[in-house]
């Protein structure tokens, strides 16, 4: 028999518990402050919005949570998911023996991404707090469809707030959200003041996630039994999936194999979260792990943004969250990594890259897809257009350490396949795809946008 290509798993594996890593940040998280008083926010500024479980998480300081049983018996129909040993990228990099790549797949859930591993857990508390309909944005698709599959599980209603852009150019999650029973609206839509407004000042408006988010606000807010689900961002989602980072620890010692370093792409920052926080425990306690964010050069939140309190959304009806931020009136340019074209970094992956834990780095499109070609044609798998811009680190490190003559383990997060993001990948090939810089002005103009909060 060949060389171990996947580190498979079983059911008894997934982890029982998730990792909350608020226990062991070596400086607690700033607080979440009211948007009018400025104070911190307590459960019941939150309530309209999240049941009380899902509060109680986003705060707790329990190292673990366990994962409900109804949950795990969802998680089952795709988790453990695999981790591979990349030994066809290997050769196709021709790299000497002393560098290997590792990748953890979470393209193997029904809805092809990371994604559900906390749509999941959102959608069984809401109705386990009788909560009857959910209401959420979604950029490129992925976390609406994550959230449609989810509800439906749970006999839950939800309407999908999708960005204009990504409404009229990506039909197909549209569908799948719809065949798993959803209600999917463009953003910004007619249902709602704060979308109401933005097309009365531009018809046109292809939209944001800024903007779909205030819309899904909005709705939750007003509508009875409805409440508000985010597929990123908050503590509690990046909890969910340390299920990711939780396995791939057991599946790094199947494979006898300790990373040197670990790379995920970081839009929200949960994907990355979920691979890495668990990574990081064993780095607070002295493991030379290095931990690094990707991000795309068109909106690089954590390289280039301001760590300052911002609105979550467009409107500024969120709380206020201290997090690395382009500015929530930031509106990026269409890159075909919908997944990461959000303005603000989540708090807790904000705090870890203030605090010298977790590296960051920005990835140019054309970069990122040319990496993603070389993983296709020797691992067979097409990545999303997210998950590309840790394929492009992960290379350029294992290029790096060749050139060095140093020994290296890489592992890095496939945070889901790009089966529906094929028209990404066409104009790539045809050449038409452009890059986009992050410009100063941007900058500055993002810094006019904050809210100015002492802190
Ligand atoms: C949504 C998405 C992302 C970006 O979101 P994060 O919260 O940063 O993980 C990355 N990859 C895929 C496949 C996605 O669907």
């Amino acid at each position: 028999m060949g060389e171990t290509r996947k580190f498979l798993l079983s059911e008894a594996d997934i982890p029982a518990a998730w990792y909350n890593i608020q226990a062991d940040l070596p400086k607690p998280l700033p607080p979440v402050l009211h948007p009018g008083t400025h104070q911190p926010v307590g459960p019941d500024d939150l309530a309209p919005l999240f049941p009380m479980e899902v509060i109680k998480q986003e705060v707790s300081q329990d190292r673990e949570i366990e994962i409900p049983g109804p949950v795990l018996d969802v998680y089952r129909l795709w988790r453990p998911t695999p981790l591979y040993r990349a030994h066809s990228l290997e050769k196709a990099l021709d790299l000497p023996a002393n560098i290997k790549i590792l990748y953890k797949y979470e393209g193997v859930s029904p809805a092809g991404s990371h994604k559900p591993n906390t749509a999941v857990p959102q959608a069984y508390y809401n109705k386990q707090e009788g909560v009857t309909r959910l209401a959420t944005e979604t950029g490129a698709g992925q976390w609406g469809s994550s959230l449609a599959m989810a509800c439906t599980t749970f006999g839950l209603d939800l309407k999908v707030y999708m960005v204009r852009i990504s409404y009229d150019q990506k039909p197909y999650r549209r569908m799948m959200m719809e065949t798993w029973g959803a209600e999917c609206v463009a953003s910004p839509s007619p249902d709602t003041n704060a979308g109401r407004a933005i097309l009365e000042a531009d018809p046109d408006s292809t939209g944001s996630l800024g903007i779909a988010i205030s819309e899904a606000v909005e709705d939750a807010a007003t509508t009875p039994g409805t409440k508000y689900s985010l597929g990123s961002v908050l503590n509690h989602v990046l909890m969910h999936q340390t299920v990711i980072g939780l396995e791939a620890q057991k599946q790094l010692e199947m494979a006898d194999a300790w990373p040197d370093v670990i790379v995920g792409c970081a839009g929200g920052g949960s994907n990355f979260a979920g691979l890495t926080l668990p990574f990081l425990k064993a780095k607070f306690d002295g493991a030379a792990t290095r931990i690094v964010a990707a991000e795309p050069a068109a909106c690089p939140s954590l390289t280039r943004g301001t760590y300052a309190y911002d609105f979550g959304d467009t409107a500024g009806m969120t709380p206020l969250v201290k997090m690395h931020t382009l500015g929530h009136t930031f509106v990026p340019a269409s890159i075909h990594a919908g997944g990461l074209r959000y303005h603000g970094m989540a708090p807790l992956v904000s705090h870890l890259y203030e605090l010298g834990a977790i590296e960051a780095t920005a990835v140019k499109q054309t970069a990122a897809f040319e990496a993603a070609i070389t993983f296709a044609r020797s691992e067979g798998i097409i990545p999303g257009p997210e998950p590309t811009h840790a394929i492009r680190v992960a290379i350029d490190e294992a290029l790096a350490a060749r050139e060095a003559g140093e020994a290296k383990t890489i592992l890095f997060g496939l945070s889901g396949h790009g089966n529906f993001d094929l028209t990404a990948y066409e104009r790539y090939l045809n050449g038409d795809l452009q890059d986009y810089d992050y410009p100063q002005e941007s900058v500055e103009a993002a810094l006019q946008s904050l809210p100015m909060v002492a802190d």
